[in-house]
């Protein structure tokens, strides 16, 4: 008899690996490669230069306890760095270092979700999110994410007005977007900031993809006016290509922070520490990140210039991160499944890995597969060949 805590129940488990778990069965029954287009991550190594400052750190002996918050260096350093770009004074008081953007995510809903508490979030978004407000026994709240396929994907900001309730303590702004790979027009971030402190709401900002903006300008929520509200988020991962090295960052009011830092020495003490001396090295190797970010332009380019050439899907160039999120609607109709079943069969039948829209709740993303292009542009063309014939056979 297993006697876990009920919020447990609430949890549904569900996640994008999932996915690539149907895909390692099939390459072993099967015996067929697959196309991975399930992936989050870039596909390219860390920068040298911030792995060699690990490595020093290692042999140094930096191998102890941080403070929780993370090392002073790192977040002056993300501090001076923020403060440069959005011109907003940032000090490091208002910085915490955590073990991941997913943990600064888990640590802000964990501050200010009470149970029956509702949190407004983007329908399709990442899964994460309505994972731990479930896990707390708050609630989360959606508003849509309208599709165009000539103006992409766009939220109204008074449809997301009028999910506010009594109840509602804080709005989600994930920018650019992930599963649909929009940045968002940047109207949409400033009428978000002026609602969230109107109406006097903690608004959450996730702005992991940043440095991937293809089209149009990115706006921050830091270059909002007041941030007093802001619960900014954002991380080493995607940008330097760190995501196993468990790197993000928190920027609060300083109040915040220190609440972090108490929760952070009851879960997990400190980041790790040489990963936290690699990434001071990280703010020195924008110059690979200018080249990953056009080769990510390349790859996007390529991608859609191949799926709009199966019959039946509706695709828009994704203008950041790095998915693109095509509607399906027409064969799931024909081939009567749902986007899971044509998930699974795409893997199955094309041994081409994706993500089915219904993964990231609740509905809008029924008709959607999620397809990351952080692939080489080789194998993304044969990828989206291959379900081109799956495709066009299900539709008859
Ligand atoms: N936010 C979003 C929107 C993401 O897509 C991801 C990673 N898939 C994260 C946060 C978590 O990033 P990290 O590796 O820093 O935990």
């Amino acid at each position: 008899m297993e006697n876990y805590a009920s919020s447990l129940s609430r949890l549904t488990g569900e996640s994008t690996l999932l996915y690539q778990e149907i895909a390692r069965n099939v390459e072993r029954t099967k015996g067929i490669k697959t196309i991975n287009f399930g992936i989050g991550q870039p596909d390219l190594p860390t920068p040298q230069r911030i792995k060699e400052e690990a490595k020093s750190a290692l042999d140094k002996g930096f191998t102890a306890y941080t403070p929780a918050l993370g090392i002073d260096e790192l977040r002056s350093k993300i501090a001076e760095f923020l403060t440069q770009k959005y011109g907003d004074r940032i000090s490091k008081e208002e910085v915490a270092v955590t073990p991941g953007a997913k943990t600064a995510l888990f640590l802000a809903f964990l501050m200010y979700v009470n149970p029956g508490d509702e949190v407004i979030l983007f329908d399709p978004s990442f899964y994460s999110y309505a994972e731990v407000i479930n896990l707390l026994g708050g609630k989360p709240v959606y508003v849509p994410v309208n599709f165009d396929q000539n103006k992409g994907f766009y939220v109204d900001s008074n449809e997301l007005l009028s999910k506010i309730s009594q109840r509602t303590k804080m709005i989600v702004y994930n920018n650019p977007h992930n599963p649909t790979g929009m940045n968002f027009d940047s109207r949409l971030g400033k009428e978000i900031a002026e609602i969230a402190r109107d109406r006097r709401l903690i608004l959450l900002a996730d702005e992991i993809y940043d440095y991937f903006v293809y089209d149009g300008e990115f706006r921050s929520v830091l270059q909002e006016p007041w941030r007093d509200n802001v619960i900014y988020i954002n991380g080493f991962s995607k940008t330097f290509s760190m995501t196993g090295w468990r790197l993000g960052y928190i920027v609060a009011r300083k109040e915040v922070i220190n609440k972090v830092g108490i929760l952070a020495s009851n879960i997990y003490t400190c980041p790790t520490s040489f990963a936290q001396r690699g990434a001071l090295a990280s703010f020195d190797t924008f110059d690979e990140v200018k080249k990953m970010i056009d080769l990510f332009k390349r790859r996007r380019d390529a991608m859609y210039s191949e799926l709009i050439k199966i019959k039946g899907i509706r695709a828009y160039k994704s203008s950041g991160a790095f998915y693109m999120f095509p509607d399906f609607s027409e064969v799931l109709k024909t081939a009567g499944l749902d986007s899971k079943g044509l998930a699974v069969k795409l893997i199955e039948d094309a041994g081409v890995v994706t993500i089915p829209g219904e993964v990231f709740p609740e509905k809008m993303g029924r008709n959607f597969l999620r397809l990351s292009f952080a692939l080489d542009e080789e194998k993304i063309k044969e990828g989206i060949s291959r379900m081109k014939t799956v495709l066009e056979k299900l539709a008859g």
